[in-house]
């Protein structure tokens, strides 16, 4: 696909009021939709009793401020001090109107894009990094322990634990940890140690190189790795980079800043496009928003974009299912493709993953969200096109809504606003675009 460039004068002038909105300040709170859906969320079940679980089942994993947000049914909780001053690193992040863009697809839709790429490790997830690392630094842990696809969750722990003086073991799923280096530098740089999974190091990666030696490994595999390692050692505990309710409340700033970025220029969102992985960007996205539809009767849609590879949202079931390949994590409530399910390695690696929020997949049922599936080449044909309008190079990740926006952006006769999440960006994932081009 070839665009020639557009010389054509701006019907539009581009120094149109809206460019870049930039709100003076970091939001003081999160935002946690548990207080506003209209019936709760079915709780995280014991995976031997199957009683739901209480504080105590997971003490030996995650700090206890952390346990008391996963279970919270408070609309706003406060972001503490240290906190707010390690986001102001990077946030509030832009939200940014995507004129070019808009005038190469010829739509009368408003596109806008909230911009996460801006963080150090390039995507939204240090926004529940440094909250975990804080959380736990305070309550005496020394070393977090995790699990990552991509790199981007790793590399955001590894950045993390360095502001915060925490130690951090990471183990990176096989088929990443060979096709992106550049990840496993980034996490080294920041003084994380990166082991690929399976390993040799636990219990349950020795069982599972055992029963497939030649494996690429999955999100899966490598949690019980994790979990495994922390549960064993009383200074470490672990941290997941999505899927759990308190990775989505921190996850709410994106959507708290992107509320008040458009109501500074008197805009309101009719549609809302993001990504979804294990569902954390999307959520933190838009639950603000579809909180604000629960309130006050607003109508912003919002639509789940995943891979067509890996489409947990849109073809898998809603049922009880665990969050790794061993089973050793709580029972949750998910549309899941089935714990022992190994994606094809595609290059949106964030988005590997065979389980959904349970927040995201309780809002899907409820009718509060959409999902569709995006095949990869669609995906990164639609990168390509916002790379060459904007300048910004979405992580293949975020190329998933960038795609749902544009197709929509197309098909649009009025002049409704639309606003994408754009996760990441895509600068450390040259090369799946090289071999897409
Ligand atoms: C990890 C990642 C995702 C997917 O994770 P979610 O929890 O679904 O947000 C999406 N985009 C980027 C850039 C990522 O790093």
């Amino acid at each position: 696909m070839t665009t020639s460039p557009d010389v054509r004068p701006a019907s539009r002038p581009l120094t149109e009021p809206v460019g870049t909105v930039v709100p003076s300040q970091v939001p003081t709170h999160w935002y946690n939709l548990a207080a506003d859906l209209p019936e709760p969320a079915p709780p995280a079940l014991h995976p031997g009793t199957r009683e739901p679980l209480g504080p105590d089942d997971l003490a030996p994993l995650f700090p206890m401020a952390l346990i008391a947000q996963e279970v919270s049914t408070e609309r706003y909780v406060e972001i503490p001090q240290t906190v707010r001053e390690l986001y102001a690193l990077w946030r509030p992040s832009p939200l940014i109107r995507a004129l070019r863009l808009e005038r190469a697809l010829g739509t009368p839709a408003k596109i806008y894009y909230k911009y996460e790429g801006v963080s150090p490790a390039g995507s939204h997830k240090p926004n529940t990094a440094v909250a975990q690392a804080y959380y736990n630094a305070i309550e005496g842990t020394t070393k977090l322990t995790t699990e990552t696809g991509a790199g981007q969750w790793g590399a955001s722990l590894s950045f993390a634990c360095s502001l915060l003086g925490l130690e951090c073991e990471v183990w990176q799923v096989r088929a990443s940890y060979d096709a992106k280096p550049y990840r496993r530098m980034q996490m080294e740089t920041y003084g994380g140690v990166c082991h690929p999974s399976p390993s040799d190091l636990t219990e349950a990666g020795r069982a599972m190189l055992a029963a497939d030696p030649e494996t690429t490994g999955s999100l899966g595999m490598a949690i019980s790795e994790a979990v495994e390692v922390a549960a064993q050692d009383p200074n470490a505990h672990y941290a997941l980079g999505s899927v759990l309710n308190h990775v989505l409340l921190h996850q709410s700033v994106i959507g708290q800043e992107a509320l008040a970025q458009l109501d500074e220029v008197g805009a309101s969102a009719d549609v809302v496009f993001g990504c979804a992985g294990g569902g954390s960007n999307l959520a933190g996205l838009s639950f603000p928003f579809i909180g604000r539809n629960l309130r006050d009767g607003t109508t912003t849609r919002v639509v789940a974009c995943e891979p067509a590879a890996c489409p947990s949202l849109t073809q898998g079931e809603y049922r009880y299912d665990f969050g790794d390949v061993a089973g050793l994590t709580p029972l949750l409530k998910m549309h899941t493709l089935g714990k022992d399910f190994v994606p094809p390695p595609i290059h949106a690696g964030g988005l590997r993953y065979h389980g959904m929020a349970p927040m995201v997949s309780h809002a899907l049922e409820l009718g509060l969200l959409e999902a569709i599936a995006v095949d990869q080449e669609t995906a990164f044909a639609a990168g390509i096109e916002f790379a060459r309008a904007e300048g910004i190079i979405p992580a293949p990740e975020s190329t998933h809504a960038v795609a749902g926006a544009i197709a929509h952006a197309r098909a649009a006769t009025t002049e409704e606003t639309i606003v994408i999440g754009l996760s990441g960006n895509g600068v450390l994932d040259l090369p799946a675009y090289h071999d897409f081009l």
